[in-house]
């Protein structure tokens, strides 16, 4: 089965492109949570953050801050949100991976998901874990 991200990259989907350069491709999500709503995503297929390059995601990158920035200057949002889901669980809806950009303004009613207090030791345990495989050749 073919990747409908792709597809729209290729031409063969049409959206309503914002920017493209030689690694990089963003238009608007067809289904917005606000007005301006945008994808950025890499041309070359890869279904997230962990199989993605370090080189094309700092393109990805380079290329989010500044198309947030003529989405501000052209919508004239106050804040904005950068979120990019892995998997299924996550919410990951098409395997190619894509940040969103959502530009953001004071009275728009978005809320943030619901924070879960840490218990005991938990807090110092988990950041132990994470810490322990982010050492050299361990990750
Ligand atoms: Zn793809």
């Amino acid at each position: 089965m073919g990747c409908l991200f792709c597809e729209i990259i290729n031409g063969k989907i049409p959206c309503y492109k914002v920017y493209e350069d030689a690694d990089v491709f963003a238009f608007l999500d067809i289904n917005p949570t606000m007005p301006g709503h945008t994808l950025v995503l890499p041309k070359k297929h890869c279904s997230g953050l962990l199989d993605v390059d370090v080189e094309t995601l700092s393109k990805i990158m380079t290329a989010a801050q500044k198309i947030t920035a003529a989405i501000q200057k052209a919508l004239g949002s106050s804040g904005f949100n950068i979120i990019q889901n892995n998997g299924v669980p996550a919410g990951q809806v098409i395997e190619h991976l894509h940040f969103h950009i959502i530009p953001r303004n004071e009275s728009d009613g978005l809320k943030h998901w619901p924070g879960k207090p840490y218990s005991g030791d938990m807090a110092a345990d988990i950041a132990n874990k994470i810490q322990q495989k982010l050492e050299i050749g361990n990750w």
